[in-house]
């Protein structure tokens, strides 16, 4: 294991993620930096393909060992970094000092195994040497399941959505982790129990004193839930930031466009604005500024240059050449 000095609980370094090899080889991750540290929520915010996914799973290690792997940069975790964790490391690691919950339940769940025996199981690898079963039912109703013995015989078909990701977020708190990670973690359960499993997720997180790093493409749950936030495209942080100044006055023209497709029960009856064009994939990401065919603010060098990482005031920094220009413009939609 090599041992790097890192105050931060997660600091990742210029890390690089591939897929395929050789000529083949693609960049789905490229250049990300970020810290999440204990106590502290941030968001990564971003439209699907964007890269949060796999930035998420590299963390621990979990690319699809056939085709994903890290190809740069430094995972500091806990001061160690995880690129050269032995297998026995990073058995230890994954459930237990990061655990993860993804945005479906019945995906995370074993259907032929009670809620029970599979919080046992992770009890059993990760947690302490107390008593599993009283651990076991104060976990159910930390999360909010009151009727915690009939919840921990029951088999995950027999719960509702909402239900069984509260029973996936008990599995995850059961390692104890110090690292959350949410993605999308609400995105898969109807609109009237979403409110309620975020509530239930920031209350553990919170009373858990965990970091946790909450993926979603909408960025109108990022004020409810995170401090800071990272907006990604195409494989790379654009902007990032304290959440009220990004949120306010954000800098990137993609945040802006991001926040323009966010609904919003009061204002008037604004119009709202998609973004044109898709996420292009990594085997095609354009010359220049990988936003520049659907932004609104291109001018000709932005198809030639690629822009730098700028550092702001007061924390974050930005990936745009004419940031400034754009600052205070409306939205960064292509028409
Ligand atoms: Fe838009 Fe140019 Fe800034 Fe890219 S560098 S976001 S294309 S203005």
């Amino acid at each position: 294991m090599v041992s790097v000095v890192s105050r931060a609980l997660l600091e990742v370094r210029d890390l690089t993620v591939q897929f395929g090899s050789g000529g083949r080889a693609v960049r789905v991750v490229d250049g990300v930096s970020f810290r999440v540290e204990a106590g502290e929520v941030v968001a990564l915010v971003g439209e699907s393909g964007s890269g949060k996914s796999v930035t998420a799973l590299a963390l621990a290690r979990l690319l699809p060992e056939v085709s994903g792997r890290i190809g740069g940069g430094e995972i500091l975790f806990e001061g160690a970094d995880v690129c050269g964790f032995s297998p026995g490391a990073l058995r230890r690691l994954r459930g237990g000092r990061i655990a993860y919950v993804f945005q479906e339940p019945m995906a995370a769940l074993n259907p032929v195994f009670t809620i029970g025996f599979q919080i046992r199981e992770v009890l059993r690898l990760h947690g302490g040497s107390g008593d599993r079963e009283a651990e076991l039912l104060r976990l159910l109703l930390a999360v909010g399941l009151s009727d915690a013995e009939r919840v921990a015989r029951s088999f995950p078909h027999e719960l509702s959505g909402g239900m069984q990701q509260r029973a996936v977020i008990a599995m995850a708190l059961a390692g104890r982790p110090r690292l959350l990670v949410a993605d999308e973690p609400t995105t898969a359960l109807d609109v009237t129990v979403q409110a309620q499993v975020l509530e239930v997720l920031l209350g553990v997180q919170r009373a858990e004193g965990m970091g946790m790093l909450f993926i979603t493409h909408n960025l109108g749950l990022v004020a409810r839930v995170a401090q800071r936030v990272l907006v990604m495209y195409a494989g790379q942080i654009v902007e990032a930031g304290p959440t009220g100044s990004v949120l306010r006055s954000p800098r990137h023209p993609y945040t802006k466009a991001l926040l323009r497709a966010v609904p919003r029960l009061r204002g008037g009856g604004e119009r709202l604005e998609g973004i044109p064009g898709v996420v292009p994939a990594a085997s095609s990401y354009p010359m220049g500024c990988r936003f520049h065919p659907r932004c609104a603010f291109a001018r000709e060098r932005c198809a030639v240059d690629v822009p730098q990482w700028e550092e702001l005031e007061g924390g974050g920094g930005v990936r745009c050449h004419y940031w400034r220009a754009c600052s205070g413009s409306g939205g960064g939609v292509a028409r």
